[in-house]
């Protein structure tokens, strides 16, 4: 399952955003391999949205809600209806990761 970035509409597969992308980070490699079995809530906690932002990733409140990716132009904005919509989606259906997933691709959002 892809989902995409909501300002450069880049795709991001899933399984990356869970499991790799942390690696891209400057945590080491047995911090980031803790991260993947951290809660939902703990995963985006301000630490960790510093290392992503450090490595080109920002996340609404789901890192199924990818709000800027490394692929996005210096300077391009999100785009702001569909980080409203997205936003709602993921407000919805909380700490389902997997139902967001879908829904984004199926939303193609
Ligand atoms: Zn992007």
């Amino acid at each position: 399952m892809d989902v995409l970035c909501t300002t450069c509409g880049e795709p991001w597969d899933v399984y990356h955003l869970r499991h790799d992308a942390i690696h891209e980070t400057d945590l080491d490699h047995a911090e980031a391999k803790a991260w993947s079995r951290l809660s939902p809530q703990l995963r985006l906690s301000q630490r960790y949205r510093d290392k992503f932002k450090a490595a080109g990733y920002e996340f609404g409140t789901s890192i199924m809600n990818v709000l800027r990716c490394p692929a996005c132009p210096k300077g391009a904005q999100p785009d702001p209806d569909k980080a409203v919509l997205k936003a709602g989606i993921v407000e919805i259906l909380g700490d389902d990761e997997d139902g967001i997933a879908a829904t984004l691709e199926d939303l193609r959002l």
